[in-house]
């Protein structure tokens, strides 16, 4: 995958935004918005279709993302529309939309200035535009309600990474004119529209060009010639109608009569997915699944969220990606991203302690010091996602002096995770649709197959009640226990305990930003610092130990040479839990079983993965469309461990 190079825009004598590279405009001269209103959205039968439209949702898949307006438009016709008639069957509107040169943050801020009109919509793009990494960046707008999935890259390579769930309701066929960008208008992209429509799914673009029609119509769609906007003479529409009728959609999740009745036990429903867990990795779904406007039930062993590896004050938010560009740093990235957004959106709902500070990664040592050469080298990440920054600037941004260079994140900082949990515990329990069981502890899972229903074999951990419940969607978010169960034990997951020290120093009060070096210090919250964290593979229990405290600060200590600002450290509480990791150090989030979903092995990064695999997740679960590439999906996959023990055998 090439890196991300960025458009260069001049403006004409018009004031419309021009590509240097293509010798093209972004939109019309005469009136941009206008004609995106009329070529785009009424010529797909839009806002209309919104109306009557029988999903959850309307998606729209554009190719050339430009400056956002056609997007913005989209959105702001879905709003309206959802306001004059706030009970249609369609909730929520996806835009999945392609981009080989993303305009700068600046100048799409500057583009956006022409459309008065949609003032309100280009700041809340512009303040969540993403770094030029390639990929899927998902972005969302109104409580979840609009979803823009940005996928930086040449459109051919990345739209044979979406999976056929994400086929198109609508395409925005834009891109430059054919004449200016042939590489563009190949037979590849009229195959892949192909491939993610359905019967039905419509298409409008602003050429009428001979290649593109018959293109379009080659692969399946009906296409015809239509007057074209203000002065242009003609444009094109179509129709999705293949001769071999596509598959059909996969439906909602099925309206089965309720059954069963042990002692304590509760009927599967229809809409409802049971989520065992009560950490990140369950509480970011559970705030997902509300969003799709789900059923959520959270099945918790303890008395309350947060109480295993999910329980520390605070936590680093930053990627670790590897030295050169990989599909693993592409996942750390685009989940870094996805999850600053995340907890930023969040934080206008509901109060948590975080601090997007950014997060200084110390070359403290030989290794990691040519880790770091490594990845200012590579051009993947040439001007995003970090800035070099020699000793002095690291001690500057820091706030306290340091004696070693390093990366510096901006956008990271520090979240309080176990307080994030709690506080969003409290948002879901105001929603309708939710509940939450404490104290049941899930021993076995039992498959239905006359009713497609999962049994859960519980107890009331307090009183040693026996409980059973049923699930036709249940999603295993248990962290260290996910492997308890008959059907999961192919996963080879690895315990780590881990215990971070919480010190209180006046000397260390000025530190700005999260400091990692062989370990990790935070800026204070409440007076106090989490200095941390062991690594202790011989525990499978989470015991606290002062040895650990003294090794947590020994590690400063030892690592930052003496520094003055920590003599006065004091441990005055601590926190040990266990991580919970698979042999690749990636997560686990996929189905393994009809029904029957995981989403754990996170480790010590579930502030990262946890709101963006939500998401995955959430989407498998509702059949709507996938932040992840097919090759994505299949890195964090659980059926990667069931693919190996075969092998292995
Ligand atoms: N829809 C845009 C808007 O609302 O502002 C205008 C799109 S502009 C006319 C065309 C866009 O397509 C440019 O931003 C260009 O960089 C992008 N583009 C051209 N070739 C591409 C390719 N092969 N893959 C992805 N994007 C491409």
């Amino acid at each position: 995958m090439q890196p991300i190079q960025s458009a260069i825009i001049h403006y004409n004598e018009q004031g419309t935004p021009v590509s240097d590279l293509f010798d093209d405009v972004y939109f019309s001269n005469e009136s941009g918005l206008e004609e995106t209103q009329y070529v785009f959205l009424q010529q797909n039968g839009l806002p209309q279709r919104f109306l009557n439209h029988q999903r959850r949702y309307f998606h729209i898949i554009e190719t050339g993302f430009g400056t956002g307006l056609n997007f913005l438009l989209a959105w702001q016709n879905f709003r309206v529309a959802q306001k004059e008639a706030p009970s249609v069957c369609c909730e929520r509107l996806y835009f999945s939309t392609f981009e080989k040169y993303p305009l700068k943050k600046q100048d799409l801020a500057k583009a956006l200035e022409s459309w008065p009109l949609l003032a309100e919509l280009a700041a809340l793009l512009v303040s969540q535009y993403p770094e030029p990494v390639a990929g899927c960046h998902r972005l969302q707008f109104d409580e979840g309600r609009v979803t823009l999935d940005l996928w930086l890259g040449d459109v051919h390579d990345s739209m044979p990474q979406l999976s056929a769930q994400n086929s198109a309701d609508a395409w925005f066929l834009d891109g430059f004119a054919p004449s200016k960008n042939p590489q563009m208008w190949q037979p590849e992209l009229f195959s892949q529209m192909a491939r993610l429509s359905q019967t039905g799914t419509t298409v409008a673009t602003f050429t009428s060009a001979g290649l593109v029609r018959r293109g379009l119509a080659d692969v399946g769609f009906a296409v015809k010639k239509v007057k074209g906007y203000g002065r242009k003479r003609e444009m094109c529409i179509g129709i999705f109608q293949p001769d071999i009728p596509s598959p059909p959609q996969l439906p909602e999740p099925p309206e089965q009569a309720a059954e069963s009745s042990a002692s304590t036990q509760t009927a599967a429903q229809p809409d409802l997915i049971t989520i065992v867990g009560g950490g990140l990795a369950a509480i970011s779904l559970a705030l997902t699944l509300q969003q799709h406007g789900r059923q959520v039930r959270l099945l918790c062993m303890d008395d309350a969220v947060a109480q295993q590896a999910s329980h520390n004050r605070q936590g680093a938010l930053y990627p670790q990606l590897q030295a050169s560009w990989s599909p693993v740093s592409m996942l750390h990235a685009l989940a870094f991203g996805f999850a600053a957004r995340f907890y930023q959106n969040l934080k206008q709902q509901f109060d948590f302690p975080a601090d997007f500070c950014g997060v200084l990664t110390l070359a403290c040592n030989q290794t990691l010091a040519l880790r770091q050469q490594k990845m200012t080298a590579e051009p993947a990440y040439q001007g995003c996602l970090f800035q070099q920054l020699d000793a002095e600037q690291a001690s500057a941004v820091a706030g306290l002096s340091l004696p070693f260079a390093g990366l510096y994140y901006p956008a990271g900082g520090w979240i309080a995770p176990q307080a994030f949990c709690q506080a969003a515990l409290k948002h879901l329990q105001q929603q309708s649709g939710f509940e939450v069981i404490f104290g049941c502890k899930v021993n076995r899972l039992e498959w239905q197959a006359n009713s497609a229903t999962w049994l859960l074999d519980a107890e009331d951990v307090h009183h040693h009640q026996p409980q059973v419940w049923s699930a036709k969607n249940l999603v295993l978010a248990c962290g260290s226990q996910i492997h308890n169960f008959a059907q999961t034990q192919f996963l080879p997951l690895n315990l780590v305990r881990g215990q971070v020290s919480h010190v209180r120093s006046q000397a260390m009060a000025p530190l700005k930003t999260v400091i990692c070096h062989q370990g990790y210090l935070t800026p204070a919250l409440d007076g106090l610092h989490c200095v941390g964290a062991t690594f202790d593979r011989s525990r499978q229990q989470a015991l606290l130990l002062d040895s650990d405290n003294e090794a947590n600060l020994a590690l400063v200590q030892q690592v930052l040479q003496q520094p003055a600002w920590f003599d006065d450290a004091k441990v005055e509480s601590a926190k040990a839990g266990l991580r919970t990791t698979v042999p690749d150090h990636l997560p686990v989030a996929g189905f393994i079983a009809p029904g029957l979903h995981l989403f754990g092995g996170l480790g010590a990064r579930g502030l990262l993965f946890a709101p963006l695999l939500a998401q995955q997740l959430a989407a498998q679960l509702c059949n709507e469309p996938l932040p992840l590439s097919e090759k994505l999906s299949v890195l964090i996959h659980p059926a990667r461990f069931l693919t190996k023990q075969k092998a292995s055998l």
